[in-house]
């Protein structure tokens, strides 16, 4: 189960508070220190295609999108 289909439950649930807490008890994805699902894109959580450097901490695609409003610029 990835982080992201695992907070989509939180909305359903939110209404059923003692079913919320036994879903945190049993389905809640393992907390990690490393590995591929520790990097997630800030804007859409995407774990695939992560670019960190300079800082952007961005999936290759939001990237893309951005990247004109944040200033870099295609020279080729
Ligand atoms: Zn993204």
């Amino acid at each position: 189960m990835t982080v992201g289909s695992y907070k989509k439950m939180f909305t359903q649930l939110r209404a059923k508070p003692a079913i919320l807490q036994r879903y945190l008890k049993f389905n809640k994805p393992k907390d990690r220190k490393f590995g591929k699902g520790i990097k997630q894109c800030l804007r859409c959580g995407n774990t695939r295609g992560f670019i960190e450097k300079y800082g952007l901490k961005l999936c290759r695609k939001c990237f893309r999108e951005i990247a004109p409003s944040i200033g870099f610029k295609k020279y080729s």
